[in-house]
């Protein structure tokens, strides 16, 4: 094995390290931020025995392998949850120090071109999709109806990840990237402006003029307040065309739920909606 394929497992194993350790403050925060509970201090503890975990109970992966997924205490099993995203996010960084080898292995070559700004992209996509896994597990343990929107916010991300690395793979990377980060604002803001105009209109429909005040302030509203916040953010992110066509089922379902029970399925409606525009709309460009 010559120097640089050592060198290039040696990028790849560290890259997967780090991944595993954000993974792990991944979960921290799944865990954490529900109970209003700061995640940069203070120590980790067994949720079952509460007895404080000590540095070989928290190195990600390998603790959760070794004591068989089980607390060293009390015994008592460790949610899988655990071990699933840190590997995960192990994964996903060592498919990025996989697909930028050549900006690790020799930095006096680096382009800004077509080695860090695709390398940053992908940084800012891990990120995102971090976030997302965190929002989305808070979602699915408080029994959120938010919780189907996670997930089709998580596949348009992960999605968005591969198209990143394939581009990256065939070194179609170069393209002008001031264009493209106008052409990605644009998208941003025409997609969240119509999907704000969508949730005017519902708003409009659905409450007399007496009602709206209720719709602004009242605890009441804040379900349908959160739902709307949630459609125009992703109206911005999903872009123009899909989010249209989410829009449109979106207002739909707005004005013929109205302010009753129903509420609480409108994520999950609009998150079908955004999985019709987004994957329709790929698959109509790619046979184009
Ligand atoms: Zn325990």
């Amino acid at each position: 094995m010559g120097p640089e394929t050592v060198l290039a497992i040696l990028n790849i194993v560290l890259a997967g390290m780090f991944g595993a350790v954000i993974g792990s403050f991944t979960n921290v925060c799944i865990y954490r931020i529900p109970e209003h509970r700061t995640v940069v201090k203070g120590h980790s503890m067994c949720m079952t025995c509460g007895h404080e975990l000590g540095a070989l109970d928290l190195v990600p992966i390998f603790s959760w392998l070794c004591l068989g997924g089980k607390c060293r205490y009390c015994k008592t099993p460790i949610s899988s949850r655990y071990i699933k995203i840190e590997s995960l996010t192990a994964l996903m960084y060592i498919l990025m120090a996989a697909t930028h080898l050549s900006m690790f292995m020799d930095p006096t070559a680096v382009d800004p071109m077509t080695n860090i700004f695709p390398f940053i992209e992908l940084c800012a996509l891990f990120i995102m999709i971090n976030i997302i896994i965190v929002e989305m597990m808070i979602m699915h343990d408080t029994g959120s109806s938010m919780y189907g929107l996670s997930v089709a916010l998580l596949i348009d991300f992960a999605v968005q990840l591969f198209a990143r690395i394939m581009n990256v793979v065939n070194n179609d990377a170069s393209k002008e990237l001031g264009s493209k980060i106008t052409g990605w604002g644009i998208e941003f803001v025409v997609g969240a402006a119509i999907a704000f105009l969508a949730v005017v209109i519902a708003v409009l429909f659905s409450n007399k003029p007496k009602e709206l005040k209720s719709y602004l302030h009242d605890s009441k509203g804040k379900a349908l307040r959160t739902s709307d916040l949630f459609a125009i953010v992703l109206g911005g992110v999903i872009g123009i065309v899909p989010s249209a066509v989410a829009s449109i089922v979106y207002l739909i379902a707005r004005i013929a739920i109205g302010n009753g029970k129903k509420v609480k399925y409108l994520g999950n409606i609009l998150a079908a909606g955004a999985a019709v525009g987004f994957f329709g709309y790929a698959a109509y460009l790619i046979i184009k």
